[in-house]
């Protein structure tokens, strides 16, 4: 009897579930109670890339997106692909998919690249399947063109997929937008930021707590992510860490910190990263998280915004409003820098290939950028905020086409004379900015066709 009844309220219960996923872009090859965390290495030299798993890992839950998930929102310097069998047998229909940026990438560029091989961890945040499927991993060079490419296939009932986040790090939701503001997003279909707590002691967590919500004001403080608050969640995660403030190399000062974060990246100073994803991803598990800002306890200044991977900003220097929000834009939108360098420090970007960033252009296809905005004028927001001792400069912004960005001074083009991608004092976004911010929360958070 107590057999039937179990087997009974499994089948009630099977049911209800394919009921939610229906209802959650109606794919029934997702087991959208969990997420499978997947570790790469990535590999290489300046001219050669390699990709290998490291480890599959299971989650509780699933706080990724619940709509546009075969489509991507970005081209981004490679993507991760999750595809099942179609009415043919093959690996061809596509469940869900995700573009982003790596360090690996960046580090190519470097002169150590051409003497050293050297690996860099990622991560990624797949839905579960419910059946097998396969994994693709594609990364990009600087003409768009598939310079690796690594698949394996994954096996739901894989009893080597380890389930991490048994033991949770402590953590506090200080937004949680949605019903209480008028939208009707319902939790799951909200944007999550995580803000994660590095070079705080135990001690600290009053402090973070603090700075992490000096981060979000300034992220609402900027159009459109004030307009559109209400789609987001945030949670603060209170990781502790064994010493205060973080590792600056140059200075011969290294810390014991939670997510082993350190200046002089790729021996740039300002340059504050971490290599260690998997760790981050440790930190984070069992908590609900897309996006991550890293907040580092110091007044050095520095930072770094990893298009999907990471934010990772100072919390303490002067800053820190603008340039938390800077980071961000590369972290979450993917776009680009706006300033440039006059002595062309470096070239990313040619005359044969248009940026997947929104925010700039080649000129090799300006109609799929803001060639629309042109001569228009347009309101940037209405805050009021002065950074920097800068007077808040006009609300309404003309889009032109302005020479220089993506660190070169010739061949890229920018929307605006100023904007949050160029400088620290501008207190906006330009309009273009905006558009492509804007897009990407909908793209997020709305079925599109
Ligand atoms: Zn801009």
């Amino acid at each position: 009897m107590k057999k039937v009844f179990l087997l009974l309220a499994s089948l009630v219960l099977a049911a209800f579930t394919a009921n939610s996923q229906s209802g959650n872009g109606n794919i029934p090859q997702l087991n959208l109670d969990r997420t499978l965390r997947v570790n790469y290495i990535f590999s290489g030299t300046d001219k050669t890339q390699e990709i290998a798993l490291a480890e599959l890992c299971s989650i509780d839950g699933w706080a990724g997106r619940r709509v546009n998930m075969d489509k991507l929102p970005l081209r981004g310097n490679g993507q991760v692909v999750m595809s099942v069998k179609g009415p043919e047998g093959e690996f061809d229909d596509i469940v869900y998919m995700m573009s982003f940026s790596t360090l690996f990438q960046e580090w190519q560029a470097t002169e150590e690249a051409t003497t050293t091989r050297k690996a860099f961890e990622n991560v990624f945040l797949l839905p579960m399947p419910a059946t097998q499927a396969r994994v693709t991993v594609r990364l990009f060079d600087f003409h768009g063109n598939v310079s690796c490419e690594y698949s394996h296939l994954v096996n739901p009932d894989d009893i080597l997929i380890r389930p991490v986040g048994k033991t949770v790090t402590p953590h506090e939701w200080i937004w949680k937008g949605g019903k209480d503001l008028g939208s009707d997003l319902d939790q799951e279909h909200r944007i999550d930021i995580a803000i994660v707590a590095e070079g705080y002691t135990e001690e600290e967590m009053g402090t973070f707590m603090d700075d992490a919500r000096d981060a979000m004001a300034s992220l609402w403080a900027h159009e459109p992510f004030g307009a559109l608050k209400d789609r987001f969640n945030i949670v603060c995660v209170k990781s502790p860490s064994n010493e205060s403030n973080v590792s600056v190399p140059r200075a011969g000062l290294w810390k014991d910190t939670a997510v082993g974060s350190h200046f002089d990246t790729f021996y740039s100073d300002r340059y504050l990263t971490t290599l260690n994803l998997f760790r981050l991803h440790d930190v984070l598990a069992g908590i609900p998280y897309e996006h991550i800002i890293i907040l580092a306890n110091t007044d050095t200044y520095g930072g770094g915004g990893i298009y999907n991977s990471y934010t990772l900003t100072t919390a303490h220097h002067p800053g820190f409003r603008p340039v938390v929000v800077h980071e961000f834009g590369h972290s979450f939108a993917g776009l680009a820098d706006e300033y440039h360098y006059d002595d062309q420090y470096s070239e990313q970007y040619y005359p044969d290939t248009e940026p997947w960033e929104q925010n700039i252009t080649t000129m090799k296809d300006f109609d799929s950028k803001w060639k629309d905005m042109v001569g228009k004028e347009y309101n940037i927001g209405s805050t009021g905020i002065n950074w920097n001792g800068r007077k808040r400069v006009d609300t309404n912004v003309t889009v032109g086409i302005f020479e220089g960005g993506g660190y070169q001074s010739k061949g890229v083009w920018r929307g605006s004379d100023d904007c949050r991608m160029k400088t620290n004092s501008y207190p906006a976004f330009c309009p273009v900015c905006q558009r492509a911010i804007d897009r990407i929360i909908r793209f997020y958070t709305e079925e599109q066709d």
